[in-house]
């Protein structure tokens, strides 16, 4: 691998505390090293000229592999229809698909725009390793996927019974084998609620056939989260999801992450909050949540939340809130799919458009810009489109140039619902976001959230050099005014390099190349005689309810392109 050095960049890095000055970067070996090591008259040398770089972008939730957005794309041969781009072999592969593209567009579309990792927030065990297999095809990035636990019948006995070291020894073996990297909850309990025909519950129904609320689905999963020492706290899709009046279940939510908080830092992460920050008590008198909920953040630091946001145009929903499914289904009445995974969850799939006429996503739209510019702490709050729930993650220019240019909202302002913005806060809001902190919440508190800041999300000595160039001077522009300037510049990187490779050249894919697998094997850490304990155990029950056999549901490391495991050592 030759070095690389770039020369005059405009470096804006929030971990390292650089707010925006020309330096060099030198590049060895996968890793970032300083500048003066870079002598090799061999070396490739870029000159940024001015040009603003940055770490490369993190996704902490988008969907992007596994069974359901392989249905996705089944079911919709409409979003890859006249997409097609064909390949440019030996550079780039064809690419294909609007809101659910096929592997090498999702790679390849994320280089672009400068990202280089992204997180798939939910796959159920049984169906983990057709995500991993996916994944491995994925081009560039690097990636992670988190495993779903809120309805798995395992899990569930074990926190009936308030077994709490065994389903601790359990989360931790399913990590493990499933190559997972974090602890995924979606409408606890709903699921298990679903597959016998019931609706979704609320934080303190019963769970049927369960001795168990919602509640304690969190509490007990939370405890077990930070007892495991895991990198990322436990990633909540709240009850209620999709319902006029479910701010209050999401407040709720949030304020239960203190109650399990072992560590002196954030204990609860809620997704894709626009979702469940609804106001009113039916569609018709629908209002905006968001001021609420940024207020709850604001207050209580053991939470941090995604948006979810509303873009406009077309999506495909898709998710393992059945209940919800359904309902959105007899709402739009075109197409629905439906799956069950045996013991584990159960998901559906729906195309959905959001129009800016339309009251409803007029309302959506506003939650989750109040959310964002009313954080008073931008490090514990993400751009997210739950990609391609709310939107395309191709979008996330849109985004920036909402939240830095308060011109750019009043243009959007004028389009959308008027009578939907007498329901919100967005119009009176002033603030307009920097590119510090645009930097902040899209490298540097992503990485932080992952637990992965030491070699992500910046770009000092010895991080990965996973590095974006914007063809854009920060000192020459006001963005705040040319907001056209941020749609065009954050579309298509001036260059991209991924774990020391030039992957994105004028804005062009000149390399395919893969990056590697994030995953936690926290079983190793857990005392022997509780393993052996549980062992026992694991074997009994899993041949009373799976159809498939132990053997054949364990991943195996070979299986994953480049697996990056990290071993945990505590355990409390
Ligand atoms: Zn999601």
């Amino acid at each position: 691998m030759v070095d690389i050095i770039i020369k005059n960049g405009f470096v804006i890095d929030p971990l390292n505390n650089v707010k925006g000055e020309l330096m060099d970067v030198g590049i060895r070996n996968e890793k970032i090293v300083d500048p003066s090591e870079v002598r090799d008259p061999g070396s490739i040398v870029i000159d940024a000229g001015g040009r603003l770089v940055l770490a490369g972008g993190i996704d902490i939730h988008s969907h992007i592999a596994g069974p359901k957005v392989n249905i996705g794309r089944l079911m919709r041969p409409e979003d890859h229809y006249l997409t097609n781009i064909p390949s440019k072999l030996p550079f780039r592969r064809a690419m294909t698909g609007r809101t659910v593209p096929n592997v090498f567009a999702i790679g390849y579309k994320y280089a672009l725009m400068g990202y280089t990792l992204v997180a798939e927030p939910a796959c159920t065990p049984l169906k983990m390793r057709h995500a991993h297999d996916e994944l491995n095809a994925i081009p560039i990035i690097d990636k992670m996927v988190f495993v779903l636990v809120d309805s798995n019948w395992l899990a569930l006995d074990l926190m009936s019974e308030k077994q709490k070291d065994m389903l601790k020894t359990y989360l931790a073996w399913l990590l493990y084998s499933t190559k997972a990297y974090a602890l995924k909850l979606v409408d606890p309990g709903s699921d298990a609620a679903w597959m016998m025909g019931r609706p979704s519950l609320d934080l303190n129904d019963q769970v049927p056939g369960y001795n168990l609320t919602p509640r304690d689905i969190i509490q007990l999963t939370g405890e077990a989260n930070e007892a495991l020492n895991l990198p990322h706290s436990i990633h909540v899709h709240c009850n209620r999801l999709g319902f006029p009046g479910n701010y209050i279940t999401t407040l709720n939510t949030m304020k239960l992450g203190k109650d399990f908080a072992l560590r002196n830092r954030n204990s609860i992460h809620i997704t894709h909050v626009q979702f469940t920050g609804y106001g009113g008590d039916s569609w018709a008198t629908l209002e905006s949540g968001g001021e609420a909920i940024a207020n709850e953040l604001n207050v209580n630091p053991y939470v941090t939340l995604d948006l979810g946001q509303v873009t406009f145009g077309e999506a495909t929903t898709m998710t393992a809130d059945a209940p919800f499914e359904f309902v959105l289904y007899h709402l739009t009445r075109w197409k629905w799919a439906s799956a069950d995974v045996e013991n584990e969850t159960a998901s559906g799939i729906v195309p959905y458009r959001y129009r800016k006429r339309s009251y409803v996503n007029t309302v959506q739209w506003a939650i989750g810009l109040e959310v964002l510019l009313l954080s008073k702490d931008l490090w514990r709050v993400f751009i997210t489109t739950d990609h391609p729930n709310a939107g395309v993650f191709t979008d996330y220019p849109k985004i920036y140039a909402w939240i830095m240019s308060r011109r750019y909202r009043e243009e959007t302002l004028k389009e959308v619902n008027q009578s939907a913005l007498r329901r919100c806060v967005l119009p009176s809001i002033d603030r307009e976001l920097t590119l510090y902190e645009l930097a902040i919440i899209t490298r540097s508190a992503p990485a932080k959230l992952l637990g992965l800041e030491k070699e992500k999300g910046h770009l000092g000595i010895g991080a990965s050099a996973d590095i974006a160039i914007y063809d854009i001077d920060p000192r020459a522009v006001d963005l705040s005014r040319d907001y056209e300037r941020i749609l065009k510049t954050f579309s298509r990187a001036w260059c991209v390099i991924k774990g020391g490779e030039i992957v994105v050249k004028d804005g062009e894919i000149v390399q395919t190349i893969y990056g590697r697998t994030y995953s936690v094997d926290p079983y190793t850490a857990i005392p022997d005689d509780l393993r052996r304990e549980f062992e026992v155990y694991l074997k009994d029950r899993f041949r009373q309810y799976y159809t498939v056999s132990l053997n054949n549901f364990i991943i195996r490391g070979h299986e994953i392109k480049k697996l990056n495991e990290i071993r945990l050592k505590s355990w409390k």
